[in-house]
């Protein structure tokens, strides 16, 4: 039996980037930059004003006080989208939006709240600093600097910066298409009846979420009974529509071990076990180049071992240089007996109180309990060695959102 590390590797090492290509800037988003993004002008290009007010000479208002205020010409307004036609000299100031460029001689902005217009002429009631509610050209990102590398994932603000540089077609790593198949003689769809002895098929489903979530591109091949030569004709069916291939069920003894038959026959078997709990018995291998992940049946194993193996694999595929979901350490709140030996991963409710990370379990943890997966937040993950935990120990735990 492989530990948990141990498979990670295995996986890890097992897949290779895709390929790169320039990219609609919408269709960049739960992507993977493939390239640095260089900043080609300043952001914002040109000193602007942070306020609603009047463009001013600093030293022109100095002394100001609502009893006593500065007196100064307005030479017009100028509105966001427009540039100045005019420069300050003593004695004048400019009617001015956020965001407009300021005019020459101008160095700094006196919001509107302290002013009193009059006809062609302003008062100004407060003195303001040399500088004040400026946006000085450059002071987000200046020309030449690298703002995101590549192997940064592109999310809502990565997109606005691709954006605001001008990038509208990045070059991204290609999302992953990933081939799902469940795998049961007892599993219908959603819309049917149910009958005796049989259930939904609840893990193309999940599998389709997490593959979404992680940026990839889901495909669901339905349902396949326990038929190894059906199980065989599916994947390579579909071996050049698919990058990887994620099955469920199958891989238990009592299951005639079709997807590690499949494997054995037409692709190549890495591994088939790892000390965890839950997710024991699961299949990783090749079939014609293409890595397969032969999960186990159980939903919250699905779960699971997609989160340690498949997600980061998918991640690593798609160019993505951070690929594990973000650790923290809790003390968990009510103890938790268990047996030592395989790395056990608890379904638990992380909250920040008194300044750490608590935890308490879902509730039952059975690899069928799938609403522990609902309820839960995060994973707790108790090391192989690790025996019985009491209440106020420390544990790590592993986000899921
Ligand atoms: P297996 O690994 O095929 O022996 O399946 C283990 C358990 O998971 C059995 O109770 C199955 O009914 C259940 N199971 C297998 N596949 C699915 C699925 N796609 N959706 C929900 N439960 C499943
Ligand atoms: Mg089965």
């Amino acid at each position: 039996m492989l530990s948990v590390e141990e498979a990670r590797e295995k996986v890890l090492s097992a897949v290779s980037v895709l390929e790169a290509a320039e990219t609609p800037l919408l269709e960049a988003l739960g992507m993977t930059l493939a390239e640095d993004a260089v900043a080609r002008e300043d952001i914002p290009p040109f000193d602007n004003s942070a306020m609603d007010g009047y463009a001013v000479r600093s030293e022109d208002v100095a002394g100001a006080r609502e009893g006593s205020p500065a007196e100064l010409e307005v030479l017009g307004d100028l509105a966001a989208g427009h540039a100045p036609e005019v420069a300050l000299r003593a004695g004048q100031a400019l009617r001015i939006m956020t965001g407009a460029p300021v005019p020459e001689g101008c160095d700094a902005v006196v919001p509107v709240e302290l002013t009193r217009g009059e006809g062609g002429r302003v008062l100004i009631l407060e003195a303001v600093e040399k500088g004040a509610n400026l946006r000085r050209a450059g002071e987000d990102v200046k020309s030449g600097e690298t703002v995101m590398a590549a192997g940064t994932a592109i999310g809502p603000a990565e997109l606005g910066m691709l954006a605001s540089l001008g990038y509208a077609r990045p070059r991204c790593f290609r999302r992953a298409v990933v081939g799902i198949i469940s795998t049961g003689d007892e599993l219908v769809g959603v819309e049917e009846e149910l009958a005796p002895g049989k259930i939904r098929d609840s893990n193309s489903y999940t599998v389709f979420g997490m593959v979404h979530e992680a940026g990839a591109q889901p495909l669901r091949l339905g349902v396949v009974r326990d038929d190894a030569d059906l199980l065989e004709r599916t994947i390579l069916d579909n071996l050049e529509k698919v990058d990887l291939f994620v099955t469920s069920g199958g891989v238990s003894v009592g299951d005639y071990d079709m997807v590690k038959d499949v494997l054995g026959k037409v692709g190549e078997m890495n591994f088939w076990k790892v000390a965890m709990r839950p997710g024991k018995p699961q299949a990783f291998g090749h079939v014609r180049g293409k890595p397969l992940f032969g999960l186990p049946g159980n939903p919250v194993s699905v779960m699971v071992s997609f989160e340690q193996f498949v997600r980061p694999a998918i991640l690593k595929m798609m160019g993505r240089r951070d690929i594990f979901r973000p650790q923290a350490t809790a003390i968990l709140d009510a103890p938790l007996g268990r047996k030592a030996g395989r790395t056990e991963f608890i379904r638990v409710v992380a909250e920040w109180r008194d300044g750490r990370y608590h935890v308490r379990p879902t509730g039952p943890q059975g690899s069928g309990i799938l609403k522990s997966m609902v309820l839960g937040n995060a994973l707790a993950v108790l090391p192989e060695e690790v025996g019985r935990l009491e209440a106020g120990a420390e544990v790590v735990i592993q986000f899921l959102r």
